[in-house]
C-alpha cells in the first residue's frame, strides 16, 4: 500500500509498504479522505516521519472477528490507539487513556497506524459510522475541521445568548466559526492571515478582528456594552493570544484552550482567576459520546463544505504540503 513520508526539509514522499491486517478487535479501513492537520510543521522543518496524520475517514475492509463493524461500513476514524477498558476509554474521554497500546506489538506490525495512507488498523469502537447521505470528506470534518471546537464549546455550553471570541483561524478555528455559529451566538474571530480571516467571514464570523489592531480589546468592549465576550476558545496557540482571550473574556465567562502550545503565559491568580470569576478548561478532542451531535452539525450547517479549501490525490502530497505550509488554505483534503 501506498503512504507518505517526510524524508528531508520540505520534502514528502509516497512510499510502498506492505499492507496491514486486522487483528483482535482492530479493523482494517481502506482510506477515502485524510484531512491534513498540523503535520506541515514536520515538512517544514524536516522532521523524518514514518507515520503522519490522526484524522481520516474510510471504508472497512477486513475484520479478524465479529465486533462492533462490519465490512463496507463507512466510517469516521478516531485519533490514537487507547486501551478501551480505563475509567477515561469506557466513559468516552479515551483521548485521555494513560495506558494506550503499543501499536507495533497488538498490531504486529509498524504500518497501519497513521492515517496518510492507503489502509490503516483501528480498534472497532473508535470507528462511528458516517450516515449514507454524508461523503467522506465532509465526514472527515468529524476530527478536527469540526470536532475539537465542538468539544470545547459543548463543555461551555454556548448557545444563541453567547459572544464567543475564537483566535486563530487555521482549519480548527474555522471549525469553531461553524459552530459558534451553529449553536447561533455571536462569533468574533481574531486571524492575521488575510485569506483565512476572509474564509472567517465567509463562514459566518460576525466581526473579524486584525491581531496587530492594538485596539481590539476596546473592539470587543464596544461589541459587549463594556462587558467583555461570555466564552472564548484559542485555537491558536499563540501566547498573546491566550492572554488576549482572558482579558477579553467578562467576569464569570469561561476560556477554552484548543490550540497546542508549551510556552508559559503570564496568568495572576487574583486579577485573572478569583476576582474575575474565570472557568478555564483544557480541551483536547471531544468525548466520544459527542459523536452524533459532531456530524448533526456536519449534516445540518450549510457553510461545513466551505471549509474545505482544497482536495489533493494522494500522490499530490508534496504540493499538497507547500500549500498547507503556505497558510494559504482552510482543511485541505487528500483522497488516497
Ligand atoms: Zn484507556
Ligand atoms: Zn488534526
Amino acid at each position: 500500500m501506498k503512504k507518505v513520508v517526510i524524508t528531508s526539509p520540505r520534502q514528502a514522499e509516497v512510499v510502498d509498504v506492505p499492507r496491514p491486517k486486522a487483528v483482535g478487535d482492530w479493523a482494517l479501513v481502506e482510506v477515502k479522505a485524510i484531512p491534513m492537520c498540523t503535520e506541515y510543521k514536520a515538512f517544514a522543518a524536516g522532521t523524518p516521519s514514518q507515520h503522519l496524520g490522526h484524522e481520516a475517514a474510510g471504508v472497512v475492509v477486513e475484520v479478524a472477528q465479529p465486533g462492533r463493524v462490519s465490512l463496507g461500513d463507512r466510517v469516521a476514524v478516531m485519533p490514537f490507539h487507547p486501551c478501551g477498558v480505563c475509567a477515561l476509554c469506557v466513559s468516552g474521554d479515551y483521548i485521555h487513556c494513560q495506558q494506550a497500546h503499543d501499536y507495533e506489538t497488538y498490531a504486529g506490525t509498524p504500518e497501519g497506524r497513521a492515517t496518510y495512507s492507503e489502509y490503516l488498523l483501528k480498534p472497532d469502537w473508535l470507528l462511528p459510522r458516517i450516515p449514507d447521505g454524508v461523503s467522506f470528506e465532509l465526514g472527515s470534518l468529524a476530527l478536527c475541521g469540526i470536532g475539537p471546537t465542538f468539544g470545547a464549546m459543548d463543555r461551555m455550553a454556548v448557545d444563541t445568548f453567547d459572544t464567543v471570541l475564537v483566535t486563530g483561524m487555521g482549519p480548527v478555528g474555522l471549525g469553531g466559526v461553524v459552530n459558534g455559529k451553529y449553536r447561533g451566538a455571536r462569533v468574533v474571530a481574531v486571524e492575521s492571515i488575510p485569506y483565512r480571516a476572509d474564509k472567517a467571514r465567509e463562514l459566518g464570523a460576525d466581526l473579524v478582528l486584525d491581531p496587530a489592531d492594538p485596539d481590539n480589546l476596546q473592539h470587543i468592549m464596544d461589541l459587549t456594552g463594556g462587558l467583555g465576550v461570555d466564552k472564548a476558545v484559542d485555537c491558536s496557540g499563540v501566547v498573546a493570544a491566550q492572554r488576549f482571550c482572558i482579558d477579553a473574556t467578562r467576569r464569570r465567562g469561561q476560556i477554552a484552550f484548543v490550540g497546542e502550545c508549551y510556552d508559559p503565559m503570564p496568568l495572576t491568580i487574583s486579577p485573572d482567576m478569583i476576582r474575575k470569576g474565570l472557568t478555564l478548561h483544557g480541551s483536547w478532542h471531544y468525548n466520544l459520546s459527542l459523536f452524533p451531535k459532531v456530524m448533526q452539525v456536519i449534516e445540518g450547517a450549510p457553510v461545513v463544505s466551505q471549509l474545505i479549501s482544497h482536495t489533493f490525490a494522494l500522490d499530490d502530497v508534496q504540493q499538497a504540503f507547500e500549500l498547507s505550509a503556505s497558510h494559504q488554505c482552510a482543511k485541505i483534503i487528500l483522497t488516497p
